[in-house]
């Protein structure tokens, strides 16, 4: 487990600056979700705290370290991405595995990591077959699994549930949180969905333009929004 600090942390892209400096602090084991509309940086926040995308300015730190031009394979962080990213021509045991036999984790190990991520996300039946031959719940199970067996100490979700129907999408928000009270990983989500955020979370940051509006409590956020703008975005009386 770990908790993730940012300070002051800039991102610009050539000119454009589209995160201001930002500071947040997500403590250990927190289910942290990042809303906000379109465009207003949740990817690219997130994505820095992966080390998938470079930090223009300040300093992030997990747990004591500081990670802020850490190369990705070197946090400890795990991204489950919305388009599952799966190889078609791999079963769901190879795909799960895929990460630990490039770093050449032992076979017996593999397997022991693999099975049990099986367990957890209920697809011990799926394991020989194709991601084609699955449903899109399953497969988003199959990219998670892929996350659990490296054993992160972060959990980073962008968007993950935006391709399945409303009624899968509600499912696996359930399942996302069991997990989460499972593992008791510090998890951070992004959605521009404010019912996800609001059901999920146990502490929303809402994002405009880069800047954060509020963090707080669903409850507080609803109760008492901190301005015009995120009532309105959270569908809180304002
Ligand atoms: P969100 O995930 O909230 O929809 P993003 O973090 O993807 O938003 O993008 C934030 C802003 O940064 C947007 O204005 C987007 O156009 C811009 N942006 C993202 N990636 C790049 C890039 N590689 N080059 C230039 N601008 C980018
Ligand atoms: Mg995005």
């Amino acid at each position: 487990m770990a908790t993730i600090s940012l300070n002051g942390v800039t991102k610009s892209y050539g000119d454009l600056q589209v995160i201001p400096p930002m500071d947040l602090e997500i403590r250990d084991g927190e289910f942290v979700v990042l809303v906000g509309p379109s465009g207003c940086g949740k990817s690219t926040t997130l994505r820095m705290i992966a080390g998938l995308e470079t930090v223009t300015g300040g300093a992030m730190h997990i747990g004591d370290r500081e990670v802020t031009h850490l190369r990705p394979g070197l946090r400890n962080c795990a991204m489950v991405f919305q388009s599952y990213a799966l190889y078609p021509h791999m079963s769901v045991r190879e795909n799960i595995g895929y990460g630990m036999k490039v770093r050449g984790t032992p076979k017996a190990e593999a397997a022991e990591a693999i099975d049990n991520a099986a367990r957890i996300l209920n697809l011990t039946d799926y394991l020989d077959r194709k991601p084609a031959a699955l449903s899109g719940g399953q497969r988003q199970r199959v990219a998670i699994g892929r996350a659990i067996v490296r054993d992160p100490d972060v959990f980073l979700f962008d968007e993950p549930l935006s391709n399945l129907d409303a009624k899968l999408r509600v499912e696996m928000r359930v399942e996302i949180k069991q997990l989460h009270r499972r593992l008791k990983t510090t998890m951070v989500y992004v959605t521009h969905d404010q019912v996800e955020a609001m059901t999920m979370a146990d502490r929303v940051v809402v994002l405009k333009d880069g800047i954060i509006e509020q963090a707080a409590d669903p409850i507080t956020l609803y109760e008492r929004p901190a301005n015009a703008f995120v009532a309105e975005f959270i569908g809180a009386p304002s």
